[in-house]
């Protein structure tokens, strides 16, 4: 019997410094990807099922066990969004987008995957992701994943990560490494997984990115992509690896980077942390040049990350606190109407204030103390004096003088 007093399982409430970290991480994010002219989208929490069944892959993890999927009450499939791309790439085609491009997308919010809960995997969980949609050239890589790091960067946790990069190639170069993989572990299918089996025939790259023991033996003998490249997709790669230098962007080649789901191509990358145990993602992306085009819009070229908000939370030192506000302290019950228009006054001002509600004056100034507050405004008929909490010194003030005071 689960309680109905108890947060469903894998879901978290996020209150006092939790939440402290968890803001600052969006704010940090909004605040730098604006620096790179992305505009922040909201897309609806729950979408047709067949918004991410047909776009992610039906043999990705995410679409055979994790989505939240049910039928409303009209008899429609619908699907808490497991992730932020598909709905974007919705969204860009339903308000007929696809023909103002580029957009720069940034968003935040929360996700849900059917998941085992453990630290840094929750089954509701946030992501900030941000989507460039238009250029198809290697700078557009560069430079989502050059946003990305800034933001590493201005959270203090980029020490902690390594940048890890790949190319999933063209088409072509994908048709020649699966024929590669395909005869790889054919060759050795006694010994991989029930569900990599599946993969073989199905999508035998998904195979690389198996989380089972003894595929993983298999996986470390497997043929590499690097091998298959068309003269195009290693340039293409090649141009991210200088843009990237250029920008100042440290990173590792890592071949085994393939990503969980169908639609990417080219880029795939992942910023990696060995603080976090086996969740040691924090940011991932790629690029998905045929994703709108399979949805049903015409063909736009893509690129994008997204980041766990609680793993970067984790990771992130604790933000300053900000000021507590002002206590604006009536002596006697004949100045509440002169304290409350002050405190009227000062927030209209955009100086935070608080009153304390009910209780004589001691005791709220003793509650203002323990806010943090550092100042209070003590009102009295006779008019108005500023008390500095710390060590209780007082001085007559003039209401016009006030704000002044406060703000210096
Ligand atoms: P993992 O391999 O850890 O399952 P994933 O490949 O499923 O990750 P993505 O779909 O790329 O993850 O999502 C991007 C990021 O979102 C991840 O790198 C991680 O930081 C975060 N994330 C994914 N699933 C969860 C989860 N269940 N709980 C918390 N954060 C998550
Ligand atoms: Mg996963």
């Amino acid at each position: 019997m689960t309680n109905p007093l108890q947060p469903v399982r894998g879901t978290r409430d996020l209150i006092g410094e939790e939440s402290a970290r968890h803001f600052h991480v969006i704010e940090t994010a909004r605040r730098v990807t604006r620096l790179y002219g992305f505009s922040e989208w909201q897309t609806p929490i729950f979408e047709d099922t067949r918004v991410f069944s047909r776009t992610l892959g039906e043999t990705s993890d995410v679409v055979t066990k994790e989505m939240y999927s049910f039928t409303d009450r009209g008899g429609d499939s619908v699907t808490l969004r497991p992730e932020g791309t598909a709905g974007v790439c919705r969204a860009l085609i339903t308000n007929g987008l696809t023909q103002t491009l580029p957009q720069k997308v940034f968003y935040a919010g929360p996700m849900f995957r059917y998941e085992r809960p453990q630290k840094g995997r929750y089954r509701q969980f946030h992501q900030i992701g941000v989507e460039l949609l238009g250029p198809a050239a290697p700078l557009a890589d560069a430079e989502v994943i050059a946003a990305g790091w800034h933001i590493l960067n201005e959270l203090g946790v980029a020490d902690e990560v390594t940048l890890h990069i790949n190319t999933l190639g063209d088409a072509a170069s994908r048709a020649a490494y699966r024929a590669a993989l395909i005869a790889y572990f054919s060759a050795r299918v006694d010994r991989l997984s029930p569900e990599s089996r599946t993969r073989l025939e199905k999508n035998p790259l998904r195979i690389i990115d198996s989380k089972d023991e003894g595929d993983q033996a298999l996986i470390s003998g497997a043929p590499l992509i690097h091998e298959h490249l068309t003269p195009e997709a290693a340039s293409f790669y090649d141009g991210l690896k200088t843009y990237l230098t250029t920008l100042g962007v440290p990173f590792a080649e890592n071949p085994r980077i393939v990503r969980g789901l169908d639609y990417y191509n080219h880029t795939a990358f992942e910023f990696i942390t060995s603080a976090l145990g086996a969740q040691g993602t924090v940011m991932a992306g790629g690029r998905y040049d045929g994703l709108v085009e399979q949805m049903g819009g015409p063909r736009v070229p893509g690129i994008g990350w997204a980041a766990g908000i609680e793993r970067l939370a984790m990771l992130t030192p604790p933000p300053p606190a900000p000021p507590s506000p002002v206590a604006v302290i009536p002596l006697a019950a004949e100045a509440e109407a002169a304290a409350l228009s002050l405190l009227t006054l000062l927030r209209a001002e955009g100086i935070g204030a608080e009153t304390g509600y009910a209780g004589n004056a001691r005791k709220r100034l003793e509650r203002a103390a323990k806010s943090g507050a550092a100042w209070a405004v003590l009102v009295a008929a006779e008019g108005i004096k500023l008390r500095r909490l710390a060590d209780g010194s007082q001085e007559d003030v003039d209401a016009a003088a006030l704000i002044g005071r406060l703000r210096a």
